[in-house]
């Protein structure tokens, strides 16, 4: 289990202004050198971000964090499952700190370890003779996907998911361009001999089976884990391939289909791009579906004048128009889809944490235990193992699933 010590934050860094912070937090970086890391995820705000050493989404700064060599001190700029899989994969002399500890994820807490080991069992009960592989999205707890790498299964990320899927399902021989589904068990009316307990993302599980050629009344269920049977009766649970952890992204599920046609009725031309934690209706509608790294390149390479209308967090988008001032950039929404938890992470928490290990102090240190840490190894082990196209849901540009 994951120690979660939060040190208040002192009240001198909420007096300094921004001035102040921008300066001590330089001079701090400066002292510190090579031994620091600062990582920062797209969904930051950009004070914040102007300090990050690495940029990138979640399975991006889990590459980087494995890669490195040199630092003592990896501070990530991110939220609290993220600073988990770092110190998972570096080496244990590094200490990964979160400078604000309050940083998590909402998604990631919609799924506990004595949830998953209730489930499991009555799985297990429930479908004897079916092998049920357990696939986390990079969005959980460190403790759960010990627990898939410890029963089989892969982490998976929006950029992989649609390969790792097709991994647990041993499907490497079929097309994964929706063709399978002709092949599929249930299809003739036989219970499938393999099946997935998705964690915690429900919409990103969905959608990427449907991309998959998967049914979603047919092949899917949702599990609910405050129901017995997760609210499913046997038949149903034996019946389906994919069975879905009730969680949700709360920042992507405000995106709604209605501001998919409300875009495309003021401006025709829009290239409506998601993500894939937005609910199925959302994603079916929008032209482009993909991981944070799949958004951040189609705008890049667009060309001048695209007009696009965007399902993400708020301050990737806001980033996004203002490096792409030639192109139109909005958000599918007049909400503000904004994920508050990340936001916690700010000037003074980080000016804060770093002014700390100038003086020789490690505060606010993510760290997971070694038998949770050995287990998770594993199953991220498997995750990196497979390639992923950034695009699980082939929407736009099919793709390929090779495994290697
Ligand atoms: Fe979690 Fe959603 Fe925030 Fe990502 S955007 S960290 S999934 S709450």
């Amino acid at each position: 289990m994951a120690m979660h010590w939060q040190q208040p934050l002192p009240a001198i860094y909420r007096e300094l202004t921004d001035p102040e912070l921008r300066f001590r937090i330089t001079e701090a970086k400066a002292a510190l050198g090579d031994e620091l890391v600062i990582l920062g995820h797209h969904y930051q705000q950009d004070e914040v971000i102007e300090f990050a050493d690495y940029q990138g989404d979640s399975f991006e700064l889990s590459q980087h964090a494995a890669a490195l060599t040199k630092a003592k001190y990896v501070v990530f700029c991110g939220v609290h499952f993220m600073a988990e899989t770092a110190d998972i994969l570096t080496d244990a002399s590094v200490s990964v700190i979160l400078p604000d500890m309050g940083a998590g994820c909402s998604m990631a807490d919609m799924a506990n370890i004595d949830q998953t080991h209730e489930a499991w069992e009555q799985l297990l009960e429930v479908c004897q003779d079916q092998t049920i592989v357990p696939i986390t999205y990079m969005n959980s707890a460190a403790n759960i996907k010990a627990f898939v790498g410890e029963n089989g299964g892969a982490v998976c990320t929006s950029s992989n998911a649609r390969t790792v899927l097709d991994w647990a399902l041993d499907r490497k021989d079929e097309a994964g361009d929706g063709s399978a589904s002709a092949l599929h068990p249930s299809s003739l009316s036989l219970p499938p001999s393999r099946k997935i307990l998705f964690f915690p993302d429900q919409h990103l599980g969905r959608n990427t089976a449907a991309a998959m050629g998967y049914d979603v009344d047919r092949d899917m269920v949702v599990w609910d884990p405050r129901k017995d049977l997760g609210g499913n009766d046997e038949a149903k649970l034996r019946d389906s391939t994919f069975v879905l952890w009730k969680g949700h992204c709360s920042v992507h599920a405000l995106f709604r289909p209605e501001h998919v046609d409300q875009v495309r009725e003021k401006y025709p031309d829009v290239k409506v791009l998601v993500h894939p934690e937005c609910t199925k209706a959302v994603v079916d509608k929008a032209d482009m579906a993909g991981s944070t790294a799949y958004i951040v390149k189609q705008v890049r390479e667009a060309a001048p004048g695209t007009i696009w209308s965007i399902g993400t967090e708020v301050h990737l988008i806001n980033r996004l128009k203002n490096d792409h001032p030639d192109q139109t950039i909005m958000v599918l929404s007049d909400c503000q889809c904004l994920c508050t938890t990340m936001s916690r992470i700010d000037l003074p928490h980080l000016c804060y944490v770093l002014e700390e290990l100038v003086a020789g102090n490690v505060v606010n240190q993510v760290s997971v235990d070694p038998q949770t840490r050995k287990w998770a190894t594993v199953a991220l082990d498997r995750m990196l193992q497979l390639k992923g196209t950034g695009n699980p849901l082939g929407k736009n540009q099919p793709v390929g699933t090779t495994i290697d």
